[in-house]
C-alpha cells in the first residue's frame, strides 16, 4: 500500500489554492505534476554538471554525457528493451511518431501502400501519417469501434492487404481510458509480416511495459505524462528497423563524417538524435522513472484503478450522466445531460477542480461518439478519494446551476 499523503508532500504544486480553494488536479492525462526530486534534478544539472554532451573531452561534458546515457539505460530497463541503442530520445510522443512516419515512410513505403490506424487515435497518431500519405500516395485505413467503444478486432483482421506496411495504434485511449488489446493486434499484424507502432503516451504512467514481451516494433511515449519534465520523450524501435531506416533530422551528432561529396551517418541511437539534445530533461526523465520504480508501477496502477472505479461508481449515481466506453485505466470521459462540456469544466474550475473538456485532440473519435466533446477526469498516484468526492459535488452543483 502506498502512503498517498506522504507522496502528495513531494509535489509542491499540490499546495496551490485556486480561487481560494484547494487545487484538485484531475487533468493528469494531459500532463502530470512533478515531484520535488524531478524539479531538483533539473536545477542540479545546471548547478553541477552543465555542459554540452558527447562532444567534450573535459570533465563536465563527460559527467553530463554519463548522466544522459545512464538515463537511456534507465529507460531501457523501464520498458524491457534489449539494447540501450534502441532508445531514441525525442521531444515527446508527437515527435517520435513523426520520426517513424518520416524515416520508416521514406525508407519502406511506395505509392499505393497502406497504413492502418484506429478511430480512437490522438491527432499525433493521425496527422503525421496523413502528411506521409500526401507525400507518397499512401492510403490510410482506419479500424472502427464496436458499439461498446472497443476496437473492432474482427474488422481489423479483414483490413490487411498485400499493400499493408504498418499498423499504428494507441495502447490506451486518451479520451475513453480504455486499454486496447495491443498484444493481440501485434500478433495479428505479425502474422501478416506487418510491423506495429504502439502509442504508449497513456499507458506508460499506469502499466508495466515490456516491449519484448509485447513484441512491439516501435513504442513511443512522452516524459511529461509520467512525472518527468516537458520537452523530452522516447522512441523505442527494434534495432533491425532503426538500422534500416533513413535518418530523420540532419545535423551535428547524427553523422560519422561530413564531406560535400558524401556524408555518412552515425550508429544508433545517435543517427536519430541530431543537434544538442535536451540532456537536462533526459536526465530528469531518468530521475522520474527511478521515482516511479521506487513506488512500484503495479502499486501506482492499483491505486489509480481503485480511484477510477470509485469515480465511475459515483458518476453512475448521478442521473443523466453518460460515461463513454468502459474505462479500465486512469481516466473517465462523460457528459452530464445536455450540459456543454466546457460549461461543466468552467464550474469545476471555479471550485478549484481541473479537468479537461472538449475533443481531447481526438476529433474523429468525438465525431464517432456523436457528441460536441466530453469532460475527462484523469488520475495520478497523488489523487485521493476525497478529491473525487469534491469533483462529484462539483458535478452535482453544475447540474443544479444549468437545470
Ligand atoms: N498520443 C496520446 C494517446 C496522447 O494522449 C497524447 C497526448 O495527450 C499524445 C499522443 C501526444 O503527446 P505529446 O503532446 O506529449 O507529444
Amino acid at each position: 500500500m502506498l502512503d498517498i499523503e506522504k507522496i502528495r508532500k513531494e509535489f509542491p504544486i499540490l499546495e496551490t489554492r485556486v480561487y481560494n480553494k484547494p487545487l484538485v488536479y484531475l487533468d493528469n492525462a494531459a500532463t502530470t505534476q512533478k515531484p520535488k526530486c524531478v524539479i531538483d534534478a533539473i536545477s542540479d544539472v545546471y548547478a553541477t554538471i552543465n555542459s554540452n554532451v558527447h562532444r567534450g573531452i573535459h570533465h563536465l561534458s563527460q559527467a553530463a554525457t554519463a548522466a544522459m546515457e545512464h538515463s537511456r539505460d534507465i529507460v531501457r530497463r523501464f520498458i524491457g528493451a534489449e539494447h540501450s541503442h534502441e532508445i531514441i530520445f525525442t521531444r515527446g510522443t508527437t515527435e517520435s511518431i513523426n520520426l517513424v512516419a518520416s524515416s520508416f515512410g521514406e525508407t519502406f513505403l511506395r505509392k499505393g501502400d497502406e497504413i492502418i490506424v484506429s478511430v480512437m487515435e490522438h491527432h499525433s497518431n493521425i496527422v503525421p501519417w496523413q502528411l506521409l500519405c500526401e507525400r507518397k500516395g499512401v492510403r490510410l485505413r482506419v479500424i472502427p469501434m464496436t458499439e461498446r467503444c472497443t476496437l473492432d478486432i474482427e474488422k481489423f483482421r479483414a483490413m490487411f492487404t498485400g499493400r499493408t506496411r504498418l499498423v499504428s495504434v494507441a495502447h490506451v485511449s486518451n479520451v475513453l481510458g480504455v486499454t486496447n488489446p495491443v498484444k493481440e493486434i501485434i500478433e495479428i499484424a505479425h502474422g501478416r509480416d506487418v510491423p506495429v507502432l504502439i502509442d504508449g503516451a497513456q499507458s506508460i504512467p499506469h502499466t508495466s511495459i515490456d516491449v519484448r514481451e509485447l513484441d512491439a516494433d516501435f513504442f513511443v511515449f512522452s516524459g511529461h505524462k509520467i512525472y518527468a519534465p516537458t520537452g523530452v520523450g522516447v522512441l523505442y524501435g527494434k534495432e533491425k528497423w532503426l538500422n534500416a531506416m533513413q535518418p530523420y533530422h540532419g545535423g551535428g551528432e547524427m553523422i560519422k563524417s561530413v564531406r560535400f561529396e558524401n556524408t555518412t551517418f552515425n550508429e544508433l541511437p545517435y543517427k536519430f538524435e541530431a543537434g544538442t539534445p535536451d540532456y537536462t530533461g533526459i536526465i530528469a526523465l531518468g530521475t522520474a522513472l527511478e521515482w516511479v520504480n521506487s513506488l512500484g508501477i503495479a502499486n501506482i496502477a492499483a491505486h489509480e484503478h481503485a480511484l477510477t472505479k470509485y469515480a465511475i461508481k459515483r458518476l453512475r449515481e448521478i442521473p443523466g450522466v453518460r460515461i463513454f466506453g468502459e474505462p479500465d485505466g486512469a481516466a473517465v470521459s462523460f457528459l452530464t445531460g445536455e450540459i456543454h462540456p466546457s460549461d461543466t469544466g468552467t464550474i469545476l474550475d471555479h471550485l478549484g477542480i481541473a479537468v479537461r473538456t472538449g475533443h481531447h485532440c481526438a476529433q474523429p473519435l468525438i465525431e464517432a461518439l456523436k457528441v460536441p466533446g466530453t469532460v475527462r477526469a484523469s488520475f495520478a498516484v497523488y489523487n485521493t478519494r476525497e478529491e473525487i468526492d469534491a469533483f462529484i459535488k462539483g458535478i452535482e452543483r453544475s447540474i443544479k446551476m444549468f437545470s
